[in-house]
């Protein structure tokens, strides 16, 4: 009850400051590039190069959302997000971070591939702990596509990042007219604008006429991890499951230094006679196991056809393999007690509108 009082309190103090002096708010955009950065030689073509464009490019081909909010931005990398790595998410982290102690920034947008997009997402999500909106936004086709998506795109996500009602909702992606909360949200077609979705629970809002409007109350996880100072990331990776898997790659993986597992299982987490031996070997050595799933929807569930608490795995309730790794890697920067580290997958999925 408090705590809503004291969003009110907060909501109604940055209104009546922006009606009252005719303030827009202030929004501050990080640029890492992706597609929405990209060029291609055809407009009519998918051939590109992502993150080719600088921020105030991209700033001024949006001329309109400057009625919305006083923008300004910065360049943190520019790069195709499928070259996304631990060192530039603890970077972005700590720049957020420390712009976020700033009073007279309101809300955060970053623009990024929609490649790993989801991934970063969630790494924000737990490792920035601030209730000013987090956005990240991009583009499916490159700036010089006919129908762009990127600079509505940007509109909408400035949009959002500028919205008291975004506030204490914790990272979110604004793309294609939608907005999703980032333990949701997956990229779940490689070409089309229609791409980003929350397949569990649908997406928290939608953007319409420079308005955003949210479905439902969400909270921000309870989750979060201190990076200050880290300059690397425990090494975690993922074993993905098929038909007639041999044990030669998760093998290696027990003598390459990881300290974590993903194994991204068939059904409902399950894992092949051919790997079951090498995860127990890799619990014997102190390596964590995280059971995740292939499957794009529903929860990877406890106890179900595998003895999580005999052999000491993980389920990863309704994260999905590329999530788990996040997670899981933040995880390991605390503890290595597996019991714990089930407790943050539970709560970070409690946490969600899909929770159970
Ligand atoms: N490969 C690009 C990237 O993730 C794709 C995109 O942005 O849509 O950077």
């Amino acid at each position: 009850m408090k705590r809503f009082a004291s969003i009110l309190a907060a909501v109604a103090l940055i209104l009546i400051s922006h009606i009252a002096f005719g303030q827009r708010p202030n929004v501050y955009i990080l640029a890492t590039g992706g597609t929405i950065a990209g060029t291609g030689a055809s407009s009519t073509g998918t051939a590109y190069s992502a993150g080719q464009v600088a921020i105030q490019t991209l700033i001024d081909a949006v001329p309109q959302i400057q009625e919305i909010a006083q923008v300004r931005g910065e360049q943190v990398v520019n790069i195709g997000s499928q070259d996304m790595s631990d060192e530039v998410w603890l970077r972005l982290a700590e720049r957020i971070n420390e712009l976020v102690q700033d009073p007279d920034i309101d809300g955060i947008v970053v623009t990024h591939g929609t490649d790993t997009m989801e991934e970063t997402a969630l790494f924000l999500d737990l490792t920035v702990n601030t209730p000013k909106p987090i956005v990240l936004t991009g583009a499916m086709r490159p700036s010089t596509a006919l129908s762009a998506d990127g600079p509505l795109n940007l509109f909408n996500a400035v949009v959002v990042a500028a919205s008291p009602y975004s506030r204490d909702r914790g990272v979110l992606v604004a793309m294609n007219a939608q907005v999703h909360a980032a333990s949701q949200v997956v990229k779940m077609h490689t070409t089309s604008v229609e791409s980003f979705v929350s397949p569990n629970t649908g997406p928290a809002g939608t953007i319409l006429n420079g308005n955003v409007t949210y479905y439902s109350a969400q909270a921000r996880t309870p989750l979060h991890f201190d990076i200050t100072g880290l300059q690397t990331l425990p090494k975690v990776g993922i074993i993905y499951s098929h038909a007639g898997i041999s044990s030669d790659i998760a093998t290696a993986m027990l003598s390459s230094g990881y300290q974590g597992i993903i194994h991204a299982g068939v059904g409902n987490g399950n894992i092949h006679k051919n790997i079951f031996p090498v995860l127990k070997k890799a619990r014997a050595q102190g390596i964590l196991v995280v059971r995740s799933s292939r499957v794009p929807t529903g929860p990877t569930t406890l106890e179900n056809e595998v003895d999580d608490e005999a052999y000491q795995f993980v389920a990863s309730q309704w994260l999905n393999p590329q999530k788990s790794r996040v997670l899981l890697m933040l995880a390991l920067t605390r503890t290595h007690d597996w019991q714990q580290i089930q407790e943050y997958f539970n709560s970070i999925s409690q946490y969600t509108p899909a929770g159970k």
